[in-house]
């Protein structure tokens, strides 16, 4: 039998990684315990420059309307303040030429508006606002190497650690709650095998997809397209290229081009306009061939979804919660890494707020119940980029039941959306996580997929 955690204050939890859902976790749990430790490999500092425990920081990102919505909620004021330091606002219809299914997606003012920056600039900002907070202690060059668990292995009690600035001997650090949000490359299958207990069962989706991006300087305004930002994907299933272009704080464009199942982008300057030739629409190889680049070319390869299954796990010990990349990492160009984590981190909240109010304050029960919250959080997200994903048939995965008739309906739908003003701000919010993607298919919308969109 589990025994109880330690009830009574002080509490501590700890945080592994100070990215994006490791901030939120911290956030939300220093509202629950008296003390957060955020342990994080990298140094760092108040800068807006890529790290290396991050290396995807150096391409594009982009924040779903329901992220930025969930990060206000964290941090109140931080959307105003990164609009203030000069992150730019984009109407994901109006301000946007998106080019998909070969047809032009009609442009109107839609309210589904993002906020565009570099991905340091964003997470500095978190971090300002992290470091403010009088219960969270930030860590920094502490690398965490393992999991401690209590004699019955029923319970992780803490984690050892590293420090990196002093080479020191591994020490240990205990703590009522482990929250791992270490990205991708988290070691908790292997730290619980360590331990004789049992890792998660592993989804993965192949997809090889490799990112190249590119900041540019905005050319002066008399050689600025009409829009202010620009997406261009490739049809499926021959189509397996997309490019984009979008305004970030200092003035300044991000560009990207990615492909996916072979057809990659290189890093040399000269091959990366000669593949955004080879889109579907040549905006990007007129508006990159004369502009002024700032940086090299930064290549990420990500092959494969990786989707951990925790909830499955019979002996997940008390004490431990997985979240963020470290839980679920998503094919990137559906731009849902980072909200999922910050939802992922507001559920945490949740299912401690409810249990906390019915327990003397026993955490016995917490890391189940959460992984099954967050696992069906998660469901949506993946459901909906494996879904378009599957019209590749070179993506080796079993295809949900009724998927060929999904598949059909989403392509009527991105034909429609090309002229239905209606259909087309649904489909903004479900693909914004603001409403269920099944909100589509309630009759309203249902009919008016089926007749090819309504001219709007
Ligand atoms: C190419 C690419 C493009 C993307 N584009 C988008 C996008 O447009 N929009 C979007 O929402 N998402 C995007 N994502 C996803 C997004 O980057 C992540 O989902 C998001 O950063 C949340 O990740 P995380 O915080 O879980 O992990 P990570 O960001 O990977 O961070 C993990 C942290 O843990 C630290 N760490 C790791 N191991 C240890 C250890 N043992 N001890 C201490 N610290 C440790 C690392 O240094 C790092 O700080 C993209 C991802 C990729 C790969």
């Amino acid at each position: 039998m589990n025994r109880p955690i330690r009830s009574g204050n002080p509490r501590r939890a700890i945080v592994l990684g100070a990215s994006m859902a490791g901030l939120a976790a911290a956030r939300v749990l220093a509202s629950h315990f008296d003390e957060v430790l955020l342990i994080e490999r990298d140094e760092l500092t108040d800068s807006a420059t890529p790290r290396k425990g991050v290396p995807q920081g150096r391409q594009l990102h982009g924040l779903l309307l329901r992220g930025a919505q969930a990060f206000e909620a964290l941090f109140p004021g931080i959307i105003q303040s990164l609009r203030d330091k000069g992150a730019i606002e984009v109407d994901f219809s109006a301000d946007l030429r998106w080019h998909h299914f070969g047809v032009d997606k009609i442009r109107f003012p839609s309210g589904v508006c993002v906020l565009m920056m570099s991905r340091p600039f964003f997470e500095q900002e978190v971090r300002r606002r992290i470091v403010e907070i009088p219960n969270i202690r930030v860590l920094s060059q502490h690398d965490v190497t393992g999991l401690v668990a209590s004699a019955d292995r029923h319970r992780i009690t803490g984690v050892t650690v590293h420090r990196r600035d002093v080479g020191s001997e591994p020490e240990v650090l205990t703590a009522d709650l482990v929250a791992d949000a270490s990205g991708r490359g988290s070691l908790t299958p292997k730290w619980l095998a360590a331990l004789g207990l049992s890792g998660p069962q592993e989804s993965k989706v192949r997809v090889d997809v490799v990112y190249a991006t590119r900041i540019y300087k905005q050319p002066d305004p008399e050689h600025l397209p009409s829009y202010k930002s620009l997406y261009v994907i490739g049809k499926p299933p021959q189509g397996k290229r997309l490019g984009i272009i979008a305004p970030i704080e200092g003035g300044r464009w991000v560009t990207l081009t990615a492909g996916m199942l072979g057809d990659h982008p290189p890093a040399d300057p000269e091959g990366y306009l000669e593949y955004a030739k080879g889109l579907p629409l040549d905006d990007m190889y007129r508006l990159l061939r004369h502009a002024e680049p700032e940086s090299d070319v930064a290549l990420y390869k990500f092959p494969s979804y990786q989707r951990r299954h925790y909830e499955r796990l019979s002996e997940l010990p008390d004490g431990l919660v997985i979240l963020g990349d470290a839980h679920c990492s998503f094919n990137p160009i559906y731009g849902q890494g980072m909200t999922t984590a910050v939802l992922g981190a507001q559920a945490l909240g949740t299912c401690l707020s409810d249990h906390l109010a019915r327990t003397d304050g026993s955490l016995l029960g917490v890391s189940r119940k959460y992984q099954e919250l967050l696992a069906e959080l998660v469901d949506v997200p993946w459901m909906m980029a494996t879904g378009e994903d599957f019209r590749y048939p070179e993506v080796e995965a079993e295809r949900p039941l009724g998927y060929p008739i999904l598949a059909w309906m989403m392509g009527r739908l991105h034909y429609a959306v090309a002229h239905d003003r209606v259909l087309a701000k649904q489909f903004l919010l479900a693909m914004h996580m603001m409403q269920p993607p099944t909100s589509l298919f309630a009759p309203r919308f249902l009919w008016r997929i089926l007749a090819g969109g309504i001219a709007s």
